[in-house]
């Protein structure tokens, strides 16, 4: 098993298959990102034994993620060949969507059990103008081939003042009036390269909460508000459905965090919000077993920062959320 200093035991991995994506959101990524060549992301066979040692030190749930891991070329293979790993209990995914409404079949017949789908307005226009391009109705296919396959769905917002903090986020909430779905909402995080305009439109969860209250009636903490992995559940009378908020900036939960990010480009991400990284490209190119690999993840671990200093005003700036895979 692989502790941190703080005695918190570390046991979920999240992996960003690929920086790259078919949409350019807003608060996500600059409109001229540019990529890194694919030499230097993590080839298909470094990330299988990567997850592999992972599993040798305790991790039992792995989460794929990106950019946009449905971009990633393998996906299904790199799926299948992940569920056949002894110690692999759960791959879940998240996405955009856009391409589930093809690949929602095979994933979950390659044993993906789990997707969260970002939505952040059901408004084609809106949708279209915090995507940059993106199409609502190819996300809803998505959600739709993801339900018939038999995957677990949660939806994903993230919430940005002046474009989706009203309507879009009462329309959102009132679909758990109808549907078993849970719908989260997330607080912005500022990162890289995009953090001005992040800090200017973040909204709180209390903001957001006020405002569903406001038009649909109040909202009653689920499990005695106890957090459901990142998100603090809520339930409106007589829902179907969970409202769930990550509110990573307003009510951060560093003191449960059991989890450690892979980047694209092979780097230990420690903290998502903390610029702290530990190089495994390097060694795995240079040859390292399988037990040097081990103790580096181990050590890396070992030093996870406790959490993040958005209070003090530290933003991390060395990447934008799509290299890292939130
Ligand atoms: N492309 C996939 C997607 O959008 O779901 C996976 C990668 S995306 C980086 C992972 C999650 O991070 C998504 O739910 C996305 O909405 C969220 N995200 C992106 N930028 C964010 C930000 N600045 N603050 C909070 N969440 C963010
Ligand atoms: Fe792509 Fe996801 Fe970032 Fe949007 S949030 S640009 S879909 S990686």
């Amino acid at each position: 098993m692989a502790f941190d200093r703080f005695g918190r035991n570390i046991n979920y991995l999240r992996i960003s298959l690929t920086d790259r994506c078919n949409l350019r959101c807003i608060y996500c990524m600059p409109e001229d990102m540019t990529f890194r060549p694919r030499s230097e992301l993590l080839q298909d066979d470094e990330i299988l034994r990567l997850v592999r040692l992972f599993t040798k030190i305790g991790f039992r749930k792995f989460r794929l993620t990106g950019g946009e891991p449905t971009v990633r070329a393998n996906l299904v293979e790199i799926v299948q060949s992940m569920s056949a790993t002894p110690g692999v209990d759960m791959i879940a995914m998240t996405t955009n969507g856009v391409l589930l409404d093809r690949m929602a079949g095979p994933l979950a017949e390659a044993g993906m059990r789990r997707v969260n789908i970002s939505i952040d307005t059901l408004d084609a226009d809106k949708f279209k103008k915090m995507t940059r391009w993106g199409k609502v109705e190819d996300v809803w296919r998505g959600i739709h081939a993801a339900e018939k396959a038999g995957l677990e769905i949660k939806l994903n917002a993230v919430v940005v003042r002046n474009y989706n903090d009203q309507e879009d986020l009462v329309d959102l909430a009132r679909l758990t009036l109808y549907q078993p779905w849970q719908i989260r909402f997330i607080e912005m995080m500022p990162l890289g390269d995009v953090s001005d305009f992040q800090l200017a439109g973040s909204v709180t969860e209390p903001e957001m909460v006020k405002t569903i209250e406001h038009a649909l009636g109040p909202l009653t903490p689920v499990n005695n508000g106890e957090l459901d992995g990142e998100a603090r559940l809520m339930s409106l009378e007589g829902a179907r459905g969970r409202i769930g908020f990550i509110s990573s900036v307003s009510h951060p939960f560093c003191a449960s965090c059991n989890r450690t990010r892979l980047t694209a480009d092979g780097r230990l991400r420690l903290c998502l919000l903390r610029e702290k990284e530990v190089d495994l490209m390097t060694p795995l190119r240079s040859g390292a077993t399988d037990d040097e690999m081990m103790d580096i993840l181990k050590e890396g671990i070992w030093w996870k920062p406790w959490g993040h200093q958005l209070d003090q005003d530290v933003i991390p700036l060395n990447r934008v959320m799509s290299e890292i895979g939130g």
